[in-house]
């Protein structure tokens, strides 16, 4: 790649003012009172000022989703709500290419992946569609005469989500839209680093309301970094904290939450691995490994950071994926480009971070096989674009067992699969994993109760690109919440259990007599 191949930032900023134009967002904010900007990774860049929230503007807006939920939504039929979230999906479809857009000028996505994740709200939207009429509480028997005992589910109240820059718009989806459904209102704090993604989806949702005739203020956005998601955190009105992002971020908002007795759900770091038997298919092993290593530049809470290896095919495995590697060097810049498959990282940070990563790896003893190195710095010297990195460790050191947030995967090697899951556990994390192998008893093993302990557990498949029906989240320091499909909906509501007598007796339950 050359600099010249880099768009400028004037023609990005054009790009994105025209994708909100279309997605319904004219003036960029109303005044609310801090002064916020839009940036692109692509050149580093500022596009143009953004207005954000204050913590006071903040509280307004919780005040106004509360209203809205205690005045109409709450009691507004699950299947009415539905029609809301169904236009909304209609809208999504067709400003894909907009929302897309949006996604790789801020995030720094590449185009293909940018249209997944919109396609990845587009299915969110119809799961919870279906959902609508699905919010089924069950009925049990009775141990009392002419009684019947039963389950109900009520919606919560405002939902604050709190979301992170590098899924800036489908993690706002699994939310909302579930959120929505379940009768819930939401006030949206996304990641600071990207609010115009963020300004697109709530045009594009309030057009929906307005079609169908729902309240506004069932979605409130709010822009700001995280001294307005404090505001979020702070707020007893605020029923469910849904937040997502950095385990250090989980930690310093979970015991706030909890001190105010509110709920919360936490979507936090990974440190994700593969274990590679010595069955293997070892072309499915180069291909998912890749993908999941360097796709996003390695900036997806799934991306494999560790490949736990047989150690008799440790060295042709790592040669494999250096050669694949390899073949990415030519394909690393504008993530507008067709042809590119590494986009940039999000900034300064993340490149600081995956030095002192490499760093600290080689001190431990560890190989640096390919990569590691920003390209093209002079000319773009705001923008970081760097070469995926693979580097062997001899063992798990603590480099190994933080996450670094870039694309760098240290191989590992094992002897016995107990040895593997030890190595795969050992880590503080516990989001996504897999185990590739053709031995059907081992990949049993790796899924039991005693294999991985993550919230994600793949066989012959990569630790990232999950599908939206099952439930996503992950244990230990990932938060524990589960998001997304399944029956993730019952974390957006309270459940009653209810006692109904028909019988004209008052039999007490245990037996007790009274009176
Ligand atoms: P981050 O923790 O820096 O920020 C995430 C969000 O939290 C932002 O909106 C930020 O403004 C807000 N925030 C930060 N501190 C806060 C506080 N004290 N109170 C209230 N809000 C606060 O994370 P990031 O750099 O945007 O994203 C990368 C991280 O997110 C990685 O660790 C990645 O693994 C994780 N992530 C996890 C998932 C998941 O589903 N498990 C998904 C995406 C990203």
């Amino acid at each position: 790649m050359d600099t010249s191949a880099l768009p400028d930032t004037e023609r990005l900023a054009e790009r994105a003012r025209d994708a909100l134009g279309r997605c319904g967002v004219e003036r960029l904010r109303e005044p609310v009172g801090a002064a916020g900007v839009a940036r692109t990774p692509i050149t580093g860049q500022i596009l143009f000022p953004v207005e954000f929230d204050t913590a006071a503007s903040a509280e307004r807006a919780v005040t106004a989703a509360h209203e809205a939920f205690t005045s109409q939504w709450r009691d507004t039929p699950a299947p009415v709500r539905g029609r809301l979230v169904h236009r909304l999906g209609e809208l999504l479809r067709e400003h894909k290419a907009d929302l897309a857009a949006l996604v790789t000028v801020e995030a720094g996505k590449i185009h293909s992946e940018a249209l997944g994740e919109v396609q990845e709200m587009i299915d969110i939207c119809d799961l919870a569609v279906g959902l609508s009429r699905q919010l089924y509480g069950r009925t049990m028997p009775s141990e009392r005469p002419g009684h019947r005992l039963m389950e109900t589910w009520h919606p919560l109240g405002v939902v604050g989500v709190i979301t992170a820059f590098n899924f800036p718009v489908a993690v706002w989806s699994w939310n909302t839209c579930v959120a929505l459904v379940c009768g819930d209102t939401v006030v949206w704090k996304p990641s600071e680093l990207t609010p115009l993604t963020a300004l697109a989806c709530h045009g594009l949702l309030m057009r929906a309301a307005e079609d169908v005739g729902a309240p506004a203020d069932v979605h409130r956005l709010v822009l700001g970094d995280r001294e307005v998601g404090e505001a979020l955190v702070e707020d007893g009105r605020v029923a469910l904290l849904s937040a997502t992002g950095s385990t250090a971020m989980g930690r310093a908002v979970a015991p706030r939450v909890a001190a105010r007795m509110g709920r919360y759900l936490l979507e936090l770091g990974g440190n994700n691995a593969a274990v590679v038997a010595p069955s293997a298919d070892l072309d499915l092993v180069v291909r998912g490994s890749v993908f999941a290593a360097a796709g996003t530049a390695g900036q997806r809470c799934t991306s494999l950071r560790r490949l736990i290896v047989h150690e008799d095919v440790a060295d042709e495995v790592a040669r494999r994926v250096v050669d694949a590697y390899k073949q990415l060097r030519d394909r690393i810049g504008d993530p507008f480009e067709e042809s590119t498959l590494v986009g940039p990282l999000i900034g300064e940070r993340s490149h600081t971070a995956m030095r002192a990563a490499l760093e600290r790896a080689q001190a431990d003893g560890g190989e640096v096989l390919v990569g590691g190195a920003r390209r093209w710095e002079e000319a773009a010297a705001d923008a970081y674009y760097v070469e995926p990195a693979v580097v062997r460790m001899p063992a798990q050191t603590e480099v190994v067992r933080e996450e670094t947030f870039a694309p760098v995967l240290y191989v590992l090697a094992y002897s016995t699969l107990e040895e593997a899951v030890e190595l795969h556990n050992g880590v503080p994390q516990g989001l996504s994993s897999a185990i590739f192998t053709q031995d059907q008893a081992e990949a049993e093993r790796f899924l039991s109760a005693a294999g991985s302990d993550c919230g994600i557990v793949n066989v012959n498949i990569g630790t990232s690109g999950a599908e939206i029906g099952g439930a996503f989240g992950g244990e230990k320091d990932t938060g524990g919440g589960r998001e997304s499909g399944s029956d993730s909906w019952k974390a957006y509501m309270r459940r009653a259990t209810n006692t109904v007598n028909y019988g004209g007796e008052l039999p007490l339950a245990q037996g007790v007599r009274f009176l």
